[in-house]
C-alpha cells in the first residue's frame, strides 16, 4: 500500500504574523502545486490568519497546533474548531508531548479533543511517544499502546482515515537525538499493528505515521526509507525555508 508522505512542521511558540507570513510565503515558492509530498505549516493561532494568506494559491496546507473540544463559550484563552476552519486550518496537532507535559493533557482529554476535530471535519495530527526514563525501563511499547489506543477511544474506522499518527519519542525533541531508523521503523510497525488489530489491515495500511524528533536534512533520507515511516512531523528544522524544503526533497526522494 503506497501512502502519500506528509511533511508537516510543528513551530510551535516561534514566529511573529509577519515572520510566519515571510516563512510561509518562502515555502510557498517552493512547493506551488500538488506533488507526491503533501505540506502543512503549524504556525501559532496569531499567525495562522496571515500564514494562511502567505500560502493562498499554493498546495502548503495549514494546520493549528492546538485546540479546545467545545464548540464556543466561556473558555478563556482557548481556541474553537470553528475558528480554526474560518483561517482555512486542515490539521490539528493534539496530544504534542510539550502539551502532555506542561498543560497536564490526559489520554481522556486528547481523546476529546480527537473526536471533537473529525466531527468538525478537522484532521487530528495524534503525537505518541515515550519518554527517556519509560524507554530505559522498557516500557515504551506500552506507553505507545496506552497513548495510542487511549487518543483513539471511540474513533470508527471511516474516520481513522482523516487521523494522522506521530510518533515522537520525547527524548529526540530538540534535543538533537534520533532514534536510529532501525528504533523507530519497530515502534512504527508496532502501532500499525495495533490499529490492524483495533481496527483492520486495510484501515491501518491506510493510516499515515510520521516520525517527529530533530528530524533534519542530514537524517531525513534513511529515517523516510523505512517502510512505515510516511513523513515527518518538523520542529526545529521547520523554522526555516531551506531546511524545511529539504525535508520535502528528501520525502519525494524516499523509496
Ligand atoms: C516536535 O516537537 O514535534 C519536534 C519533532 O521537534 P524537533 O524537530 O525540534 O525535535
Amino acid at each position: 500500500m503506497s501512502r502519500r508522505y506528509l511533511i508537516a512542521g510543528n513551530w510551535k511558540m516561534n514566529k511573529t504574523p509577519s515572520e510566519g507570513h515571510e516563512l510561509a510565503a518562502g515555502i510557498g515558492q517552493v512547493v506551488k502545486k500538488e506533488e507526491s509530498v503533501e505540506v502543512v505549516v503549524c504556525p501559532t493561532f496569531i499567525a495562522l490568519d496571515r500564514v494562511s494568506q502567505a500560502i493562498e494559491g499554493t498546495a502548503v496546507k495549514l494546520g493549528a497546533q492546538n485546540l479546545y473540544p467545545k464548540a464556543s463559550g466561556a473558555y478563556t484563552g482557548e481556541i474553537s474548531a470553528e475558528m480554526l476552519r474560518a483561517v482555512f486550518a486542515k490539521y490539528v496537532i493534539l496530544g504534542h508531548s510539550e502539551r502532555r507535559e506542561y498543560f497536564s493533557e490526559s489520554d481522556s482529554f486528547i481523546n476529546e479533543k480527537v473526536k471533537f476535530a473529525l466531527e468538525n471535519l478537522l484532521h487530528p495530527i495524534l503525537c505518541i511517544g515515550e519518554t527517556l526514563e519509560q524507554r530505559e525501563a522498557g516500557q515504551t511499547l506500552d506507553v505507545v499502546k496506552t497513548q495510542l489506543l487511549g487518543g483513539l477511544g471511540g474513533v470508527s474506522k471511516e474516520a481513522l482515515n482523516n487521523v494522522v499518527i506521530a510518533y515522537e519519542p520525547v527524548w529526540a525533541i530538540g534535543t538533537g537525538k534520533t532514534a536510529t531508523p532501525e528504533m523507530a521503523q519497530e515502534v512504527h510497525a508496532f502501532i500499525r499493528q495495533l490499529l490492524t488489530e483495533a481496527y483492520d489491515e486495510s484501515a491501518a495500511q491506510k493510516v499515515r505515521v510520521l516520525y517527529g524528533g530533530s528530524m533534519k536534512p542530514a537524517n531525513a533520507a534513511e529515517l523516510l526509507a523505512q517502510e512505515d515511516i510516511d513523513g515527518g512531523l518538523i520542529g526545529g528544522a521547520s523554522l526555516e525555508v531551506n531546511s524545511f524544503c529539504d525535508l520535502i526533497e528528501a520525502a519525494k526522494n524516499a523509496p
